[in-house]
């Protein structure tokens, strides 16, 4: 009798994975063929048919505390071959569209970001505190700025954006350690502790990312690893820009703004390029082969486009600084930092957060040496 399980469905769960794009769950009868065509998943307990099993029974506890859900890349080759047409690719992505909001510290921002009706409010946010600063600063009063070169930092003070930007960042990241925790505790207390040691893990897990060689192990959708390619070292490249830009005008007095010939310019460029490249890529497959692609829910299309924004604005921001327009500089930096902080102080509760969730998946994977079985062979 004690290996009698009690099951908890969640009938609000069943249907909040419907309409993030499960709609298709309960066609599933257990065939298993998805299991045994997905190169990412390990031997041992292959996914994603047993998460079929669980979303069809509402079974969110286990769903919740599941590393595989991470480690399911949406490739669909699991999809275009399940024979009922039930898309376990698009509820694997519902699932893990629902762990935001499940992990989110507080809830709430989770659920806003899930729910189009709290767009507009997610907008006003970043307005009114990027209007706040600007009012500050400059009373409202452009006449001054419009009639001499384009310079954002009479706009806003840089000062003003690190503040906001830094301070802001390491609060949010606090608290989307408190979410991971949560995953990672409830992955140990559902699977066991790790036998190799964290350190190694995460050392391994670095290696993979950067390699990205899970995606090599998609056959349905090859355009992947290049889009997430571009993407993840576009946003990483943007991020180490802001960075060395902070350093280079803090401690050695450089700037601003950074000439167009120097290195810091090279990389902030090719990084916001590489972006819009990736970007693109996606929205063509995703938006023009979603049968094939997978069907991108409403966060899918919410952290397309915000990333997207961020990429185009910072790019235009720089063009109009260099034909000299104030008319059209100013309010296009103005977009392009409301787009900033949408995606960065949101991060853990968007799609960006999987960058946080599938690392901590991977990583205890590797504790527990689960691992694909297409890269065990390799
Ligand atoms: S999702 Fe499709 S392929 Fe997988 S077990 Fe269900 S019916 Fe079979
Ligand atoms: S979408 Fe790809 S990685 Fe995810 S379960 Fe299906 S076959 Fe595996």
């Amino acid at each position: 009798m004690s290996d009698v399980k009690l099951l908890k469905p969640d009938s609000d769960f069943q249907r909040r994975l419907r309409s993030a794009g499960g709609d298709s769950l309960n066609k599933c009868y257990q065939c298993a063929t998805c299991a045994a065509v997905c190169n990412l998943s390990p031997e041992a307990k292959p996914f994603p048919r047993k998460e079929m099993l669980a979303a069809g029974w509402g079974l969110k506890d286990d769903l919740m505390t599941d590393p595989d859900v991470w480690l399911c890349y949406q490739c669909n080759d699991c999809s275009v071959r399940c024979p009922r047409g039930a898309k376990p690719g698009e509820v694997m992505a519902a699932v893990r569209s629902y762990a935001f909001e499940h992990f989110a510290v507080p809830s709430f921002m989770g659920r806003a970001l899930n729910n189009p009706a709290a767009l507009p409010l997610l907008f006003l946010i970043p307005i009114l505190v990027i209007g706040a600063l600007l009012f500050i600063h400059t009373g409202f009063d452009f006449s001054p700025l419009h009639a001499g070169d384009v310079e954002y930092r009479l706009f806003i003070p840089h000062g003003y954006i690190e503040m906001l930007f830094i301070s802001g960042n390491v609060f949010i990241f606090a608290l989307a350690a408190l979410g991971l925790l949560k995953y990672y505790n409830g992955m140990q207390r559902a699977w066991g502790s790790g036998q190799i040691g964290f350190i190694r893990a995460v050392y391994e897990t670095i290696l993979e990312i950067i390699t990205h060689n899970r995606f090599e192990k998609c056959d349905t959708n090859r355009y992947r690893k290049l889009a997430h390619f571009l993407i993840f070292f576009g946003f990483m490249g943007a991020m180490a820009t802001a960075g060395l830009a902070l350093i280079a005008m803090v401690v050695f007095h450089y700037g601003p703004p950074i000439e167009m010939s120097h290195p810091i310019k090279w990389l902030g460029n090719a990084s916001g390029i590489a972006m819009v490249v990736g970007l693109t890529i996606v929205i063509v497959q995703r938006g023009g082969n979603a049968e094939r692609a997978g069907k991108p829910n409403y966060s899918h299309w919410l952290f397309i486009w915000m990333t997207l924004s961020v990429a185009a604005t910072g790019l235009l921001t720089q063009i109009m600084r260099l034909i000299n327009e104030p008319v059209l500089a100013y309010p296009m930096y103005f977009v392009h930092l409301v787009a900033v902080f949408f995606l960065l102080w949101y991060a853990p509760y968007s799609q960006l957060g999987h960058m946080f969730y599938r690392t901590i998946a991977l990583v205890y994977a590797r504790s527990i040496d689960r691992q694909p079985r297409a890269l065990k062979a390799a």
